[in-house]
């Protein structure tokens, strides 16, 4: 969707990655599949464009600063360093003043023991690295299960954090200009399945002051982790109204697809424009919107789905799997629509 708003822009994308035909692929001008590893690939590929994005935040660090030697990069190494890392980004988020829910290391047996003597049950144990969709993570509801819990992730190291009871689940997705502008799109609201991404409600129902410390989160980090681009950034909201940071991502997130339709540039441009240093777009919707993702074998209604009131989106993916991310629906709604969030039936 990057690829496709830069193409609409103008620019000729040249993707880079190990896997060969990939949705980016079917729509970039050129493609180059190689290993991270790759040095000599990296340098032929920096030689060949003028700034470089990412889409996935786990490129390894050491091939993000090998490309930073020749081309610029953004977001580059300092931010993926800390978004690649649960405990780095939690560090940042405390010391950036962002509120947190207690977590503890843990890279031992002896240090998840103290951790649980600490945080107490239940918590949520997660791997530092490449977890997403709940994956690498389980849940501990009584000290004696979480020696069992570390043993299932492999021992890796880890995280353990207080179990949240949250009412809801809300993002704010912040794009910064190379010039250090800094703009937001609304908060929204994230409602999961089976720890996937379900629905996205644009803008959240939540009061103003929630979604306005969220807000002033987003920016606090974005600028002080010196972020050129978007930062997406999820928290928990508690049942007395306070947030809590869970993670982010420097890129364009699925709870911001929604901005496709209904705003005038979608975060795909906002991240293209901080990418080749353009002044960014305005963040201002003229329309609500809910999306909903299509996992799995939701696409397969994709015929049903094109005769219906929302926006189709399908991502070319080889094959679907259960848990997969197909595609997305997005609908629209006027700013005076009477009930926020929409009943089930006016859904997407
Ligand atoms: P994450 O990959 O950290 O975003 O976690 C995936 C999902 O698991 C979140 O969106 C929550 O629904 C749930 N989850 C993660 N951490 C916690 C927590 N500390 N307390 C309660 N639920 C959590």
């Amino acid at each position: 969707m990057m690829a496709l708003s830069a193409a609409r822009m103008g620019y000729r994308v040249h993707v880079y990655g190990p896997e060969a035909d990939s949705p980016t692929e079917q729509v970039a001008d050129r493609a180059t599949v190689a290993g991270w590893d790759d040095l000599a690939a990296l340098d032929r590929f920096a030689d060949s464009v003028d700034a470089v994005t990412l889409e996935f935040e786990n490129v390894p660090v050491a091939a993000v600063e090998h490309l930073a030697r020749k081309v610029p990069v953004r977001p580059g190494a300092h931010v993926l360093a800390v978004a690649q890392d649960r405990l780095a980004e939690k560090n940042a988020a405390l010391k950036l003043g962002v509120p947190v829910a207690p977590f503890a290391e843990v890279s031992s047996e002896a240090e998840l023991a103290a951790a649980i003597a600490r945080i107490g049950v239940p918590a949520v144990l997660k791997t530092r690295r490449e977890g997403y969709d709940g994956k690498g993570q389980r849940i501990i509801r009584a000290s004696g299960q979480a020696a069992a819990a570390h043993a299932e992730l492999g021992h890796r190291a880890a995280i353990l954090e207080t179990f949240v009871p949250f009412t809801a689940e809300i993002s704010v997705i912040a794009a910064r200009g190379v010039d250090g502008t800094l703009l937001t799109w609304p908060a929204v609201e994230n409602r999961h399945r089976d720890h996937i991404l379900d629905l996205t409600i644009a803008p959240a129902a939540l009061p103003a002051a929630v979604t306005e410390a969220a807000t002033a989160a987003a920016r606090a980090l974005a600028t002080g982790l010196d972020v050129v681009g978007l930062l997406a950034v999820e928290f928990f909201v508690t049942d007395s109204g306070a947030i809590l940071f869970n993670e982010m991502a420097p890129r364009p997130h699925n709870s911001g697809h929604w901005t496709m339709e209904a705003c005038r540039v979608s975060q795909f441009e906002q991240q293209v424009r901080a990418t080749m240093g353009l002044p960014l777009g305005s963040t201002a919707p003229h329309h609500r919107a809910v999306m909903r993702n299509l996992i799995g074998d939701d696409s397969a209604a994709w015929a049903e789905l094109l005769q219906g009131e929302g926006s189709l989106h399908l991502y070319g993916k080889a094959e679907s799997r259960r848990g997969r991310k197909m595609g997305h629906v997005t609908r629209l709604y006027p700013h005076d629509t009477p009930v926020w969030p929409p009943a089930a039936e006016d859904l997407p």
